[in-house]
């Protein structure tokens, strides 16, 4: 056995549970680190948290004059928690989270030193950001970009930094990053979605959408982790051979969790807690080593950055616990990939969940304008939705056997299909007294009543109604859920105002509000056909189906990273004021390089891995047997051939997988230095065309050639040695 695989498999043998120091009540440890409304209430003077108040609640601009003393009031917070740095922490288009730390304490000229942040330093300040992607935006002509301070997300401290949340942009005030558009998506749903409350109530003045997310991920020993270059420059094994003992078994799920796991998730708990996110569950999942940790729902922008945050600290904990947190969708070859679920609904600033039904007629009719809506700005941007999901690592996992396909497609449960169906029988203008009462007492007096009955009992599909709230599933475990809420937000948003714009003009011709709202109702339900599945998504049949009706099924990143050029998905971004098409068109060359990036540096690692540690190892194994059949030549002589059947057999198979795979890794390196030539959106065809099978095409090799080499010279840390945490 290799050195370094002994190494580190005998190092996880003495593994302990880290100990955790017990902590006081979840209660009094919520938020300790956040400077959150309560503490500004102790921090700022009335006239500052009155103005930081306003911004949350009104988006009010906040004065200068007042961002020193705000920034006064949190620095005497930080320091009196032992803060020593701030940061602008912001989400660039990379989808990763930034800091740039400065210190709280400057050296003046006599010598002293003292502390100082001031509101400049709060609402904005420069990063070196010419190492950030923007997609071409910030040309050398427009100097540098900046962040300012999103005063809807609160400042906290992680270790002894002060963390502000902030957006990032460019000066001539294009946004280079995820949080702006996703603020300016939430603008834009809060004016459609209240102008389309107030049928229904007077007093609704916001509406926010809110986000409760499921974080999926793996863990694995930290030792055997670094005994695999290719987890650590790629997040996931680029070769390995799947386990004997699979997820057959079914053990994993809600099954007893390690003590060692156990450990890191209470210690991940403590941390988030205090940071404000208000993580609940936490389970077991599917795959071995695989867990899931999901919060309670909060209002769509704090939950992202939530999330993001998450992600981050999640890294830093798992190290303490000699352990390392795989967030790529796709980490095992053979074994579940992971996900991030997303809860979406809308709720209204008298706490309203738009997306629930309720005890009268009146809230059940609410319920399915917005329900019916969602549905139908889906089934309307099925392509774009998908686009928002697009990632290297999300292609492995959607269309795999265990997630949502690529195809985008609405699961409702058997009963408000039949709601639905009703609802599509309704006569056109003016409806008669019978009729109404009939829709009253038959459909909309009645969803409170089935829905008791409508769990969700499909997990194949990628976008499911769960009772109160829409579950967008297709989303990837790494995945910064900035990006696929903004488009959410957005086309759910331009859908409500197109409905208010209909209803209205039937009003004004005379129907009365409830009898618009069924007759365009009653178009969006026939129109929506195509995007409403309940059967099994991951079936075959379902990809002809789709194929039919005319839904989309993009399967590799750059196709529905094409989306984004579409003249029409242009013009949306452009009229709901989410993306300019210069952003927008940034945004497209971001994540298509970053595709480009991850793929290259794949092929770049499985050829290292392949020609450094595999093929040796298989020559070594070679040369023994070529030994072994000698020696049974000198002593059997002409009959060797009887007693070296096994020897020459392995020889053989071994002799041309090794040609093989030598020659595959030629041409890979070749075809990669060739990208050179080709424009961006080249280089993404050829490697999805070209690169990708050859990657499949020598993994075959190697992992043919792992099952054949004497175990005791294998290089690499096995997946049977990795996926079972002890
Ligand atoms: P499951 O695993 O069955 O999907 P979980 O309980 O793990 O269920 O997750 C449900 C998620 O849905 C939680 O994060 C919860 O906060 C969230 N959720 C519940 N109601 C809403 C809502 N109105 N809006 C957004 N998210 C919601
Ligand atoms: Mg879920």
């Amino acid at each position: 056995m290799s050195k370094i695989r002994f190494e580190a498999l005998k190092e996880t043998f003495n593994r302990k549970p880290v100990e955790i120091i017990p902590v006081k009540k979840r209660s009094e440890i919520f938020a300790e680190n956040v400077f959150n409304l309560e503490k500004m209430h102790d921090f700022l003077d009335k006239n500052s948290y009155q103005s930081v108040l306003d911004a949350i609640k009104k988006g009010k601009k906040i004065e200068r004059s007042v961002a020193e003393t705000i920034a006064a009031g949190m620095k005497n917070w930080a320091i009196s928690k032992g803060a020593t740095h701030y940061t602008h922490w912001f989400q660039p288009l990379t989808g990763a989270t930034a800091e740039k730390h400065d210190s709280f304490f400057e050296l003046q000229p006599d010598g002293k030193v003292i502390e100082k942040f001031s509101g400049s330093q709060l609402v904005q300040q420069e990063p070196d950001a010419s190492s950030f992607p923007n997609g071409g935006i910030r040309n050398t002509f427009e100097a540098r970009g900046y962040t300012a301070w999103d005063p809807s997300s609160p400042a906290f401290i992680y270790g002894t930094t002060l963390c502000i949340p902030t957006v990032f942009i460019s000066y001539t005030g294009e946004a280079l990053d995820i949080k702006t558009p996703l603020l300016r998506s939430l603008n834009y749903l809060d004016e459609a979605a209240t102008a389309v409350a107030k049928y229904f109530h007077r007093d609704v003045h916001k509406v926010i959408a809110t986000l409760g997310w499921e974080q999926e991920y793996f863990l694995i020993d930290k030792a055997l982790y670094q005994s695999r270059p290719d987890l650590i420059m790629t997040g996931r094994t680029l070769l390995g051979h799947p386990p004997a003992r699979g997820q057959q078994l079914d053990d994993h799920y809600f099954g007893s969790i390690p003590e060692r796991v156990m450990a890191f998730m209470r210690e991940l708990e403590i941390e988030s807690l205090k940071l404000g996110i208000p993580v609940k569950t936490r389970h077991n999942e599917v795959a071995p080593n695989q867990f899931e940790l999901a919060p309670v729902f909060e209002e769509a922008n704090l939950a992202v950055d939530h999330n993001s945050l998450l992600m981050d600290i999640m890294k830093k904990i798992a190290r303490k616990h000699n352990f390392e947190v795989l967030l790529h969708e796709k980490p095992f070859e053979g074994v579940n990939g992971s996900g991030k679920h997303n809860n979406w609904s809308m709720m209204t600033d008298t706490g309203i969940n738009l997306l629930s039904p309720g005890k009268t007629p009146m809230k059940n009719l609410e319920f399915l304008v917005y329900f019916i809506n969602t549905i139908k700005a889906v089934n309307d941007n099925e392509e774009l939705l998908r686009a928002s999901i697009a990632s290297a690592g999300n292609d492995h996992r959607l269309g795999a056997n265990e997630a949502p396909p690529a195809i985008i497609s609405i699961f409702i449960g058997e009963q408000l299909t039949r709601v639905l169906n009703e609802l599509k029988n309704v006569s056109n203008g003016k409806l008669s007294p019978q009729e109404k009462t009939d829709l009253k007492l038959k459909v909309v007096g009645k969803i409170p009543e089935i829905m008791l009955d409508n769990t969700d009992r499909n997990r194949t599909s990628p976008f499911a109604f769960t009772g109160n709230r829409f579950e967008f599933r297709a989303v990837g475990s790494s995945a910064n859920t900035g990006n696929p809420m903004t488009i959410l937000n957005m086309i759910v948003g331009h859908q409500l105002k197109i409905f208010k714009t209909e209803v209205d003009e039937l009003i004004e011709k005379g129907l009365k509000k409830d009898e618009a709202i069924f007759n365009v109702l009653r178009e969006y339900i026939k129109q929506s056909a195509k995007v409403l599945f309940e059967g099994d998504g991951y079936s075959k049949e379902w990809e002809e189906e789709a194929k039919k009706r005319g839904l989309s099924n993009l399967k590799s990143t750059p196709e529905a990273l094409k989306v984004y050029q579409k003249k029409e998905v242009k013009e949306l971004f452009e009229k709901t004021g989410v993306l300019n098409s210069r952003e927008l068109e940034a945004k497209y060359e971001v994540e298509m390089e970053q595709y480009v990036i991850k793929l290259t540096i794949e092929a770049g690692v499985l050829g290292d891995l392949t020609m450094n540690h595999i093929v040796p190892a298989a020559i070594k194994y070679q040369q023994e047997l070529v030994n072994v059949i000698k020696g049974l030549k000198d002593i059997y002589d002409k009959d060797f051939k009887k007693y070296a059947e096994e020897p020459l057999y392995l020889l053989d198979k071994i002799s041309a997988h090794i040609s093989k795979v030598s020659e595959l890794v030629r041409k890979l390196r070749k075809d990669i230095n060739n990208l050179d030539n080709y424009d961006l959106d080249k280089k993404a065809d050829l490697i999805v065309q070209k690169i990708k099978p050859q990657l499949l095409k020598i993994r075959k090799h190697t992992d043919a050639l792992e099952m054949m080499i004497d175990d005791e010279i294998w290089p690499l840390t096995k997946y049977r040695e990795m996926l079972f945490v002890r």
